[in-house]
């Protein structure tokens, strides 16, 4: 949708190739299974979002999700410890779920001049000659396998994207492929907050890459309608089941027990827990393929996936599109050459993420995939010093903030001020137990009796 915003501009027809039919609200659709996971959108993608649909944040709050400042809207333990929350706004993330994101700006997108919706309709392949992408062939609902002319072809299909497999029919072959994978998988769960959770904080508990046991990881998100969207997850050896039953005790069970004490006072709204195990980090490095064909480019998913954790996805996909938009402001879509230079600058967020992802996902037990590149030791061992700086010195959280949101690049992590603070380390380290005043105004719990939650030292 976003893609087709971007090219609304400058394309008198744009036509969406979609195989799912989509829901008329912010309901599930069939094809998008991560939907029912928590799905943030840091504020590094939401400025992308807004350059793109100017406005969007505004229809996200309106509909029911909230914009959360970091970090003071932040309850995290990190690797080094809980985040201190600096009342200061350093970065922000948008929380709801998936759905609301998706239908707000689907709602917004389909009423932009010449965008047009095929639904129910699989894209088969890619039509092309003479070095050239000229259109897509397509099943309709009805069987029937129509091609579509086009000057610009944006492959938007997600991780299970077949453009390698139709480039190299076309003759453009030698697509090289990365991946590392942890063996994570993702467990989520609906909750109704309990009475006092409006306004509540997100709640994360992370996992320490450098302990040799398997990553756990506990997240509560507030999301639209009173609900907390709550999703568990573990690396190889550590993975959460999807049984109800072992909801709880596995929140428990990560670093620190919040979590699970917690959702005890929130009421399930299903019997329901959804895994996935689409969590392997995989980039293509269409970049650098031997030879590109004009007309064709590919976005989103469809380049790169990243460990769900770091929640980088849809903003690495907005900024593609930044990147798109930006080209098309200069030269027509069907520019010759264009397609190639658009491909090589959207390489750039897919870096980022891609580095940030996978030097940690490497580090977990029985984790497969190429060792981080020659020369990050001591990289590392600074992002090490600096995670740790980041948990009570504000300079250091901001930076640590910046790149996490996708906001800035890594080598904010260099300005002089930024390494000044974290050589000298955590200054106002937060508390020892999660920093949750909120936690005082929840209701009791439910069937269980009232009392704050226990082992959550208020501070
Ligand atoms: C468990 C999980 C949790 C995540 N959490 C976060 C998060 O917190 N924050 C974040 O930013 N990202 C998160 N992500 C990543 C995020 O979901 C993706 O990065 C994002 O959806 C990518 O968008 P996309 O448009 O490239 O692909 P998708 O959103 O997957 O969309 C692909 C679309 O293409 C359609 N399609 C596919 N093939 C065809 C075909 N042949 N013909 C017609 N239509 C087709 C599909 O129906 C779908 O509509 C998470 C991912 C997972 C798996």
């Amino acid at each position: 949708m976003l893609a087709a915003a971007v090219l609304s501009g400058h394309a008198d027809e744009v036509t969406v190739v979609e195989r799912d039919s989509l829901p008329a609200g912010p309901e599930p659709r069939t094809s998008l299974p991560q939907a029912r996971h928590v799905h943030v959108l840091w504020s590094g993608g939401v400025r992308a979002f807004e350059e793109l649909l100017p406005g969007i944040t505004d229809r996200w709050l309106a509909a029911g999700a909230r914009r959360i400042p970091l970090p003071s809207g932040l309850v995290s333990l990190t690797a080094h410890g809980w985040v201190r929350r600096w009342p200061q706004e350093m970065q922000h993330m948008i929380a709801c779920t998936r759905d609301l994101l998706d239908w707000v700006v689907r709602d917004h997108v389909l009423r932009l001049p010449g965008v047009t919706l095929l639904q129910r309709h699989e894209l088969l392949g890619l039509a092309g000659s003479d070095g050239r992408v000229t259109g897509v062939r397509v099943r309709a609902p009805d069987g029937a396998e129509p091609s579509l002319d086009a000057d610009l072809v944006v492959d938007t299909g997600g991780r299970g994207s077949r453009a390698t497999d139709w480039l190299r029919s076309l003759g453009f072959g030698g697509i090289e492929v990365d991946e590392v994978d942890s063996g994570l998988v993702y467990a989520s769960r609906l909750y109704r907050a309990p009475d006092g959770g409006e306004g509540f904080p997100v709640v994360n508990v992370q996992a320490d890459p450098r302990e040799p046991v398997p990553g756990r990881t506990a997240t509560i998100v507030p999301v639209e309608n009173g609900r907390w969207l709550v999703t568990l997850s573990g690396t190889r050896g550590g993975e959460p089941s999807s049984d109800p039953a072992e909801f709880e005790s596995f929140a428990r069970s990560v670093r620190h027990p919040v979590v699970g004490e917690l959702i005890a006072r929130a009421t399930p709204l299903s019997d329901r827990v959804s895994l996935s195990r689409s969590t392997v980090n995989r980039r293509r490095y269409f970049e650098r393929a031997p030879a590109w064909p004009d007309g064709f480019i590919v976005v989103g998913d469809a380049v790169a996936t990243y460990n769900p954790v770091y929640a980088q996805g849809m903003s690495v996909a907005a900024q593609g599109l930044v990147e798109l938009r930006n080209a098309l402001r200069r030269h027509p879509p069907g520019a010759p050459g264009l397609a190639r230079r658009i491909q090589r600058a959207l390489a750039g967020p897919v870096g980022l993420a891609w580095e940030l992802a996978t030097s940690q996902d490497i580090l977990y037990p029985g984790a497969v995939g190429r060792p981080a590149r020659a020369g990050s030791a001591l990289m590392n061992r600074y992002v090490n010093r600096l995670c740790d700086a980041a948990t009570g010195r504000a300079r250091v959280t901001g930076a640590f903030f910046a790149v996490l949101t996708l906001s800035e690049p890594v080598t904010a992590w260099l300005r002089p001020d930024v390494v000044l603070g974290t050589l000298r380390g955590p200054g106002r380290r937060s508390a020892e137990g999660p920093p949750l005043p909120e936690a005082g105004r929840l209701g009791p719990r439910p069937e269980r009796g009232a009392g704050p939650p226990d082992g959550i030292r208020i501070t």
